[in-house]
C-alpha cells in the first residue's frame, strides 16, 4: 500500500480504540486464514468467580475456604483472585493467615504448597492425578459444572480431597459476532486454552468458534501456531495473557486485548485498547480497505 493509505488506515484505526504499531501489520491482516483466540480474558471476560462450593464429607465450608484462600492468596492466576475473593467473603473477620511454605505453581495444574504442616493443592484433574488425588466421589457434579461452561476446581489436602469449587466466567457480549463476522470472511477460527475440554467446549458452542484446542500447557500455545504456519497457513493470534506472548510474537499477526498483560501488548502488531474481540474482525476489514484503496 502507498504510505497515504496506510496513514489513513491506521488513523481510522486509532480512532476507534485499534491500535497498528506497523504497516506490515495492517497490510498482512488481509491475508489471514486462521484466527486463533485465547480463552480466559479474550473471548471471556477474564474476571471468573466462584459460583458453587462443594465440600467434601466432614469437611466445612468454612476450611475448604481457609485451605484455598491460604493457598490462592500466593497465585497471581485470575482463578485465584475469584477463590480469594470468595474465601474473604466465607470467613469475613474471623480470617486467619495460615503459615505457607514451600509455594509452587503448578503450569497447566494449579498451585501447591504446605499449610499449617498440611501438604495442600489447589488445582484442576491433572493436578490432582498428578498427586494421586482420588477424585471420583465428585467426578458426576464435575462434569455437570462443565456442562454449564464452568472450570471445576480441586482442593486436596494429604492426597485426600477436602472439596470442589466451580469457577465461573461471563462469555464477552460480542464474541460471538466476532467469530460470524470472521467465518463470513472466510476465515477458521481456533479457541486455544488451558481450560478443561468439557468447559472449553461448552464456551466454544456458545461463541460458534471451528474448532477448540483445551488443556494446553502454556509453552504449547506458541507451538500450536507454528504448526498451523507449517500447514502453510496465516496466523493471527488473540490474547491477553503472560503465557500467550510467545505466540503473538510468533503469528503472522499477534492481537493483544488491550486490558491484558504488558508483556502481551508489548508483543503484538496490533492492540484492541477497546478490548472487544468484535475489533479483530474490524481490524482484518480495516486492511482490506487499505489494500484497495491502492490497486
Ligand atoms: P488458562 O489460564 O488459559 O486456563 P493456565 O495454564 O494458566 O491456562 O491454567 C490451566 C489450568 O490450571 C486452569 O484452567 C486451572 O484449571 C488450573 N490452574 C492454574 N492456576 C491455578 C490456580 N492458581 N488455582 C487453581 N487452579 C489453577
Ligand atoms: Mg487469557
Amino acid at each position: 500500500a502507498t504510505p497515504t493509505a496506510i496513514m489513513v488506515g491506521t488513523e481510522r484505526g486509532a480512532k476507534v480504540g485499534i491500535l497498528i504499531k506497523s504497516a506490515e501489520a495492517l497490510e498482512g491482516a488481509c491475508n489471514l486464514d486462521e484466527v486463533v483466540l485465547d480463552k480466559t480474558g479474550t473471548v471471556t471476560e477474564g474476571k471468573p468467580s466462584v459460583t458453587d462450593v462443594l465440600p467434601a464429607e466432614g469437611v466445612s465450608a468454612e476450611e475448604l475456604a481457609r485451605l484455598a484462600g491460604a493457598l490462592e492468596r500466593r497465585s497471581e492466576h485470575p482463578l485465584a483472585e475469584a477463590i480469594c475473593h470468595w474465601a474473604d467473603q466465607t470467613l469475613g473477620q474471623g480470617s486467619v493467615d495460615d503459615e505457607v511454605s514451600g509455594f509452587e505453581q503448578v503450569a497447566g495444574g494449579g498451585v501447591v504448597a504446605r499449610v499449617g504442616g498440611s501438604s495442600v493443592c489447589a488445582g484442576n484433574a491433572r493436578l490432582m492425578g498428578e498427586r494421586g488425588v482420588d477424585v471420583s466421589s465428585v467426578s458426576d457434579a464435575a462434569d455437570a459444572f462443565a456442562d454449564q461452561a464452568k472450570t471445576p476446581l480441586y482442593v486436596a489436602r494429604d492426597g485426600r480431597l477436602v472439596g470442589l469449587l466451580a469457577v465461573a466466567d461471563v462469555v464477552k457480549p460480542s464474541s460471538a459476532q466476532a467469530v460470524a463476522r470472521l467465518r463470513s470472511m472466510g476465515i477458521r477460527t481456533m479457541l486455544l486454552t488451558g481450560d478443561q475440554e468439557r468447559t472449553a467446549q461448552v464456551i466454544a458452542s456458545q461463541v460458534g468458534v471451528d474448532q477448540v484446542v483445551a488443556g494446553v500447557m502454556p509453552d504449547q500455545k506458541e507451538r500450536m501456531v507454528r504448526r498451523l504456519q507449517q500447514e502453510g497457513r496465516k496466523v493471527a493470534m488473540v490474547g491477553d495473557g503472560i503465557n500467550d506472548a510467545p505466540a503473538l510474537a510468533r503469528a503472522d499477526i499477534g492481537i493483544a486485548i488491550g486490558a491484558g498483560t504488558d508483556v502481551a501488548i508489548s508483543s503484538a502488531d496490533i492492540v484492541l485498547m477497546r478490548s472487544d474481540p468484535a475489533d479483530v474482525a474490524t481490524a482484518i476489514e480495516l486492511s482490506h480497505a487499505t489494500m484497495r484503496d491502492i490497486r
